[in-house]
């Protein structure tokens, strides 16, 4: 049957790509769907990948992918997945083609989600020009370059107060900015106080600087304080519209639940990668997530019992 497959995975970031590698090797006929909109491609470089350290994530991209090509068990196409609906033994599968590829209607006996995150900025007119070159939201990733420097972390949600402890391993001289939205509470800010970390409240006008650049921090009072770049904290959304059928287990914020190996709480479908709780979101941990999700897809369709 041309349009069944043993498995088909929705997305084609490091989660997606290693998984696909992994079936593709274990002799499963695998199609990968993929909308072509990286969560990295705001950024020029990617860092903490083990032998890939400072590659642009366009060239990561790249390898794998000409890497899973090879195998002529593996199809990648680029189309947006629409729909997953449980049918038969497995699931039917509708994606609309991207960039004149063809739209696909096809069955597959096992889904896997690797779809990542939706980013939603603050809203301020130039946050967008900085995002990925002097504004980030990895630490992780990112901390490194800015060790000791003055930084902004400007969010607008309840966790900033976790996010700013983080950051202060990479530098103490930071300031949080709630934009007037964002909570930090009385005993958190003690507690960054402590730490040297500043907590700022009033409403932001917008992030200066050039060409990537980010020079300061302007309050709709006029007051400008300073910086040297920094972190953002976006809103997330797994944008799971699509798999509304499977009824899937979700935490508070919206992330799939799997178990270790990224079975989700719908037999047949697996998650791995960002869109999975609790992260943390990097590449490697993304990429090998996938790897363990494409290993379970793998025993469960062979019946091996779980020990
Ligand atoms: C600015 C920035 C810088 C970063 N820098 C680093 C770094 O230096 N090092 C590091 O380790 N991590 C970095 N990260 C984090 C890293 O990019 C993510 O953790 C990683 O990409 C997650 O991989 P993923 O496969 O889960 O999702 P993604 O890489 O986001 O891939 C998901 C794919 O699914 C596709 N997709 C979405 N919806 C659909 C759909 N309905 N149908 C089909 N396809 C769909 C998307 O287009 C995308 O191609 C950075 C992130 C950002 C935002």
């Amino acid at each position: 049957m041309p349009d069944h497959y043993d498995v088909v995975i929705a997305g084609a970031g490091p989660a997606g790509l290693s998984a696909a590698l992994n079936l593709a090797r274990a002799r499963r006929r695998v199609l990968v769907l993929d909308a072509n909109r990286p969560r990295n491609a705001a950024t020029l470089i990617s860092h903490g990948f083990i032998t890939r350290d400072g590659v642009a994530p366009h060239e990561l991209r790249r390898l794998a992918r000409e890497e899973l090509t090879q195998y002529p068990e593996a199809e990648l196409q680029l189309a947006t997945v629409r729909a997953v609906a449980p049918a038969g033994d497995g699931f039917a599968i509708e994606a609309r083609g991207v960039n004149g590829s063809p739209s696909r209607a096809v069955t597959a006996a096992s889904v896997l989600v690797a779809t990542g995150l939706k980013e939603t900025l603050p809203a301020l007119p130039s946050i967008r020009a900085f995002y990925g070159l002097g504004l980030f939201s990895c630490v992780q990733c990112d901390g490194y370059e800015h060790s000791d420097k003055p930084l902004a972390l400007i969010g607008e949600t309840s966790d900033l107060a976790a996010r700013a402890l983080l950051i202060a391993q990479w530098s103490h001289n930071l300031t949080v900015f709630t934009n007037g939205i964002g909570r930090v509470t009385d005993a958190q800010e003690s507690v960054l106080a402590e730490r040297g970390v500043r907590v700022e409240r009033r409403a932001i006008e917008d992030v200066a600087g050039e060409r990537g650049v980010v020079s300061a921090v302007q309050l709709t009072d006029g007051t400008s304080i300073p910086v040297e770049g920094g972190f953002v904290r976006p809103r997330w959304d797994a944008a799971l519209e699509y798999l509304a059928d499977l009824d899937l287990a979700t935490d508070g914020w919206g992330l799939l639940l799997t178990d270790a190996d990224g079975r989700t709480s719908a037999v047949g479908v697996y998650a791995a990668g960002d869109s999975t709780a609790p992260g943390p979101q990097q590449l490697i941990v993304a990429a090998g997530a996938g790897a363990r999700a494409a290993a379970a897809v793998n025993r469960d369709l062979i019946g091996i019992p779980r020990a």
